[in-house]
């Protein structure tokens, strides 16, 4: 484990963190206003994997990917978050997004008089100055070049790169960014976490097109949602129930279809039964 002793300096330098990077969540406590919210989750994501994390409203889903982007209300006060074998938790949000982190907010903010094209920009280039500190950005063409490329992987009209960002944007267009930055970012892990409303149906199908699009260049995605529906779109190999802060239940695909046809019911007597 000689890797996690990396100090940051080395770290953000060397940050290519291997292929097959995964993330790992390991008995993980959270508090929120020093209540207790997590209450021991372990999970595990690694490249080209996709996983769901469905639950009830209010078992600690979006406190999860809170916790492990960096927010400052979420207190960590045991357990660990490793991405590629280092222990994240004494980083700045930024910092782990430079590493590979991507996380999708539930309500992005809109830039008026920024572009798509130069949110991505910088971006991008935060990302490799973090690899490369002499690095001087990528050069216009090839960036145009690589937006270009990436618009027509995604099926996107050109002419969105123009646009200002998040700027009168439909809940789909929001998506649609999120999609490209995810595209041209290359992220190894990506968490979406889904508003429980507001996500129609044109902005569940940019997501889920743009996730089993960049799937298949091996990124590995959490899709965090209470919605069944969602996964209609995303095929997740693994799915995973939060309830009242743990991961109570995993299993696969058809364990979201069981859920679907049952609810939560079964799994609270479950819990009961356990003797909680
Ligand atoms: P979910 O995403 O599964 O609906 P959340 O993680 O949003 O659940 O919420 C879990 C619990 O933590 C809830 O009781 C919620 O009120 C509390 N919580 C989460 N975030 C905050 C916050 N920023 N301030 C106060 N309470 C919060
Ligand atoms: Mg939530």
């Amino acid at each position: 484990m000689g890797s996690r002793d990396w100090e940051l300096p080395q770290l953000v330098r060397r940050y290519r963190i291997p292929m097959g990077a995964a993330l790992e969540i390991r008995n993980l406590h959270v508090n929120v206003e020093d209540q207790p919210i997590l209450k021991g989750v372990n999970l595990i994501v690694r490249q080209g994997e996709v996983h769901a994390l469905m639950g009830p409203n209010g078992s600690g889903k979006s406190t999860l990917s809170n916790a492990i982007m960096g927010h400052p209300a979420y207190e960590v006060t045991a357990g660990q978050i490793i991405f590629g074998g280092v222990d994240i938790l004494d980083m700045e949000p930024d910092e782990r997004s430079r590493l590979g982190l991507f996380m999708a907010f539930q309500y992005p903010i809109a830039i008026p008089g920024v572009t798509v094209a130069n949110f991505l920009r910088n971006a991008l280039n935060a990302r490799r100055r973090a690899a490369n500190p002499e690095d001087k950005g990528i050069p216009i063409p090839a960036f145009r070049k690589l937006m270009i490329e990436k618009m027509d992987m995604l099926r996107m009209d050109h002419e969105f790169a123009g646009r200002y960002l998040n700027d009168g944007f439909s809940g789909g267009e929001k998506k649609r960014a999120e999609v490209l930055q995810m595209a041209v970012l290359e992220p190894q892990i990506a968490i979406m976490d889904e508003t429980d409303s507001g996500l129609d149906i044109d902005a569940l199908r940019v997501v889920s097109e743009g996730v089993n699009t960049l799937y298949s260049s091996n990124l590995g995605v959490l899709v965090i949602t209470h919605y069944q529906r969602i996964l209609n779109y995303i095929k997740p190999q693994f799915v995973h129930i939060m309830m009242d802060g743990q991961i109570v239940e995993s299993g696969g695909p058809d364990l979201a279809l069981h859920l679907e046809e049952h609810g939560y019911d079964w799994l609270r007597e479950k819990q009961n039964g356990n003797g909680k």
